[in-house]
């Protein structure tokens, strides 16, 4: 892959890498406006316990409804986002966001005062300076309450592993939980993890998928289920789409799940009429 580092490093293009650098470039300037334009949209998915059925809170997810695309998943721009630098004000504006609307429905809707807002965080965002003042004007604001907010964060930050740890800590005396996402498809370092300062794991979606039919995806949940006892954290399980999944899930004594069989992520009007009727999960 070429990167374009000045007039020092001489690159040569060829036909397809000039119409890529060209659609790139149009794809940032678009993000680059798609906050101001109030492009961006934040979907919720609700986070499961899987000992009472109980709802518990909601993952935010972030969609873009690009004018020409339609609705554009994550995976398609927060990459750009993180390589640009987008993603600083563009998690920024998502933080506000669930945090607002995680408050309102608090405020709104019957049963819903002790439910949390779990929120993705880039490394980039992580480690950027401000990151623990912008969390609490942010609180402040919106009138969250600290307890109520938690942010996910990948296994790849482990990398910058003494930073990462002194900013969660920061965040945890805040009163803001954190936990890492994608567990088991990263590389931590497990002799660090009983030191990092997270009170849950998210098993990675590709394990839940597989559990029915490779022996090896079971057993890797199950590594991770006794790893996170013996570390006192909780496990949520994402991707859950199967019954079958849930209940191997349960039976491996596993807290909290999130997927397809619960609920899609939904828009905010979507996910208030599913609160206020909810299923019998
Ligand atoms: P993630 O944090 O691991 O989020 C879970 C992803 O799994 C979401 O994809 C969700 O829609 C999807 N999912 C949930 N249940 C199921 C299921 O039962 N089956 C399947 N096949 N998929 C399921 P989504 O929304 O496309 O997000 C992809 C990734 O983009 C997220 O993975 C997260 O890493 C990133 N992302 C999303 N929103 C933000 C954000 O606001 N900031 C940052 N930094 N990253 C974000
Ligand atoms: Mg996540
Ligand atoms: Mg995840
Ligand atoms: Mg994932």
């Amino acid at each position: 892959e070429a990167k374009l580092r000045g007039k020092a490093c001489t690159v040569v293009f060829d036909h397809a890498m000039y119409t890529q650098a060209l659609r790139l470039l149009q794809v940032e300037t678009d993000l680059r406006r798609a906050i101001e334009r109030e492009e961006l949209c934040v979907f919720y998915q609700p986070i499961v316990s899987l000992l009472t059925g109980a709802l518990t809170g909601f993952e935010a997810l972030v969609r873009w409804r690009h004018p020409q695309w339609g609705l554009v998943s994550p995976g398609e721009f927060i990459p750009l986002a993180e390589e640009t630098g987008l993603i600083l004000s563009l998690g920024r504006w998502v933080l506000h966001q669930a945090c607002d609307q995680m408050r309102r429905w608090q405020r709104t809707l019957p049963g819903t005062d002790q439910l949390s807002i779990s929120v993705n965080l880039s490394g980039r965002q992580l480690l950027q300076p401000h990151l623990l003042e912008q969390v609490g004007e942010i609180l402040t604001d919106t009138s969250l309450d600290p307890q109520f907010l938690r942010l996910e964060i990948t296994e790849s930050v482990l990398g910058d592993y003494d930073e990462a740890v002194t900013i969660l800590k920061k965040l945890k005396d805040l009163g803001v939980d954190s936990c890492i996402d994608d567990f088991g498809t990263g590389h931590s370092s497990l002799s660090r993890l009983h030191r990092f300062p997270i009170d849950r794991l998210k098993i990675d979606q590709s394990f839940v998928s597989q559990v029915e039919h490779d022996r090896e995806s079971g057993e890797i949940i199950r590594t991770i289920m006794s790893l996170a006892q013996s570390l006192h954290m909780d496990v949520t399980a994402e991707g859950v789409e199967t019954r079958a999944q849930r209940q191997l899930l349960q039976s491996l004594d596993c807290q909290y799940a999130q997927g397809f069989l619960f609920s899609r992520p939904l828009p905010s009007a979507e996910m208030e009429a599913l609160i206020q009727h909810l299923p019998h999960w």
